[in-house]
């Protein structure tokens, strides 16, 4: 048969460590397949997605902007994908277009690495865009109770809690401290102390003494917030845990079969960051 096509979708998308990444994997594997970046403009989305069928493309992982436009391409739905509103994963085959998003296992894994397996406390979730809304979905589905947003835009983050059914306290940054207090898990899901983007101001000194810090920024890898979190005595997860967490559902729904386990992907992709600074 023909070789199994698939790829990420994005704009800008030269960064994306995604093929580099599911490559390493079906080399490891010794599955044949293909797996590339497709730079497409949001006025050609729309297009694009609509000829995967005839191009024979398997499916493709969304990034920014285009994970809201896949939602609403999609004509069926995975439950997570329908509670956020967004997709990252879009699946062409079986003759409809199926939205899923593997971002909510990207995050479970992060949590697991961090042995926060279940609910054991507060929780603060910094932000309220798209990675928040799968961090919130992952809270509400493993029971958390207290959850503590924080944002810079409280409509937004009241829309989060509105759209996802779940109660939450908001809390401008002005409050993060209150916010802060006592909890066990730290989650940033905002752009900031990404290079390039402001810092992220946090005094983490409120907050429990061994709690995990889940940063999704992963340039740089060690944020000042994770710097922070290990000076501190806490524990940390980065966001490099999360974009491999996603990634492995979706080379087992693209490719028909999971990743191996014992290629360390971790590293290759560290190396690859390091090799751009
Ligand atoms: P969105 O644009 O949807 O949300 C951005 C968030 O950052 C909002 O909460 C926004 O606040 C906040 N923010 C941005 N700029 C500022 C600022 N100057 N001051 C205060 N708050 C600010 O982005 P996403 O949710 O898609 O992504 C968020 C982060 O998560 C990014 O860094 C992204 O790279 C990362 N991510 C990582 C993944 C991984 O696999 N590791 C996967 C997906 C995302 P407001 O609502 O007030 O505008």
């Amino acid at each position: 048969g023909l070789l199994p096509l698939a790829g990420v979708a994005g704009h800008p998308v030269a960064h994306s460590l995604s093929p580099a990444m599911m490559t390493a994997w079906l080399e490891a594997s010794g599955r044949p397949g293909r797996y590339v970046a497709f730079d497409i403009a949001p006025e050609n989305f729309a297009a694009a997605v609509k000829a995967l069928p005839a191009l024979g493309i398997a499916g493709l992982n969304i990034t920014l902007p285009h994970k809201e436009a896949a939602f609403a391409l999609a004509a069926e739905h995975t439950e997570a994908a329908r509670a956020i509103g967004a997709v990252n994963l879009l699946l062409a085959s079986g003759g409809t277009l199926l939205g899923d998003n593997t971002d909510v296992d990207g995050i479970r894994a992060a949590l697991d690495e961090g042995a926060m397996t279940r609910p054991q406390g507060p929780a603060v979730l910094l932000g309220a865009g798209g990675a928040a809304r799968a961090a919130l979905y992952v809270l509400k589905t493993r029971g958390w109770r207290d959850v503590r947003i924080v944002n810079r835009s409280l409509a937004r983050a009241r829309a989060l809690v509105e759209d996802l059914g779940v109660e939450a306290a908001l809390h401008p940054w002005e409050k993060a401290a209150e916010a802060l207090d006592g909890a066990v898990l730290v989650i940033n899901a905002t752009s900031l102390g990404m290079a390039g983007k402001p810092p992220l101001l946090l005094d983490l000194s409120a907050a429990a003494t061994d709690a995990l810090v889940f940063d999704m920024v992963y340039v740089p890898l060690e944020t000042a917030l994770l710097r922070q979190a290990r000076e501190t005595g806490r524990r940390s997860v980065d966001g490099l845990s999360m974009l491999i967490g996603q990634a492995r559902p979706s080379f087992q729904a693209l490719f028909g079969a999971p990743p191996p386990q014992d290629l360390p992907v971790r590293e290759i992709l560290t190396a690859m960051l390091e090799a751009r600074t």
